[in-house]
């Protein structure tokens, strides 16, 4: 950890810096956490690798050695103007001044293809905690042309993502995660890794998306409104979650259907596997 303390120490008083809280900065100063981060997301000269907040440039450092071109997309002028200086000596970066949730990155991806040796992308981030839940679902929505998301996040919520839907942890986002990707533990991260300290722990967990999808579903967009309404009120039975909705008719369209279905009429939403809201979500309502 020392060196890295160091450098970012040294970074922010030579930019005469301030970690700016509603940004969601903390750096990272560990190095086996950069190490751990840098192998998970698996790194060849193929790769593009789109880095969401690099900050001070702590990871950008590791993976631009490694990657064929690195895209990173920072809201915070005070770091565009460092990661400039700190990378003007390199050809294959690219640093983008904007909130990544305007950026469109698909087509960031297409051209990068189109344009050079790159064969695939991949997403690597320590991301601001304070927006993790919309990045990770537009990156997961946008049904970007990549094959991983190697992401450091609160513990709390990875546990939340990477949990088997149907399990206690389990939120409505986990069916999101497991509807698009295959989900990785890869390691735990003590709040003491940054400067300044955040009040929570982190992980790192890695999403690989599914090259072929799993789950048939005819209306995505009916899946995830079921699952969310199931989630809005988790302690109730589903027959009366859904009954909430514009989506059925009455309770009794609803039970009818699970029972048709063969699922318990008396579950709770949040007891459903994914298969299980995918066979409602194709239901059809008057067959
Ligand atoms: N990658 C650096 C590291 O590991 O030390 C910094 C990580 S820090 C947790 C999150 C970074 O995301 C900060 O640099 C912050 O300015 C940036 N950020 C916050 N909101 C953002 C947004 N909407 N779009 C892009 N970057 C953002």
């Amino acid at each position: 950890m020392q060196n890295l303390y160091k450098e970012t120490k040294f970074i922010l008083e030579k930019y005469n810096i301030k970690a700016n809280k509603s940004l969601g900065q903390n750096f990272l100063i560990d190095e086996e956490t950069v190490n751990s981060i840098v192998d998970a997301a698996n790194i060849s000269g193929q790769d593009l690798i789109i880095e969401i907040g690099p900050g001070l440039g702590t990871l950008t450092q590791r993976i631009i050695e490694k990657a064929g071109k690195v895209i990173c997309i920072e809201l915070d002028s005070r770091m565009i103007d460092i990661l400039e200086e700190r990378f003007a000596l390199y050809d294959n970066i690219k640093i983008i001044h904007e909130d990544v949730l305007k950026v469109n990155l698909n087509e960031l991806i297409e051209k990068e293809k189109e344009n050079t040796n790159i064969t695939c992308a991949k997403i690597v981030a320590n991301l601001p905690y304070y927006i993790t839940t919309p990045i990770v679902m537009k990156l997961l929505e946008d049904k970007l042309d990549i094959e991983s998301i190697t992401i450091m996040i609160q513990k709390e919520v990875a546990q939340r993502l990477i949990a088997e839907p149907g399990d206690s942890l389990s939120g409505a986002i986990t069916y999101g995660i497991h509807y698009y990707t295959e989900p990785e533990f890869v390691t735990e991260v003590s709040r003491n890794s940054f400067i300044p300290a955040p009040e929570v722990d982190s992980e790192v967990i890695k999403l690989n998306i599914k090259k072929k999808q799993d789950i048939l579903v005819e209306n995505e967009g009916r899946l995830f409104k079921i699952i969310k309404l199931a989630f809005m009120q988790r302690r109730k039975t589903l027959i009366n979650a859904l009954s909430n909705g514009n989506i059925f008719e009455s309770k009794e369209q609803i039970e009818n259907m699970l029972k048709e279905l063969g699922i318990d009429t008396k579950i709770r939403g949040e007891k459903l596997t994914l298969e299980q809201f995918a066979q409602i979500a194709n239901y059809k309502i008057n067959k």
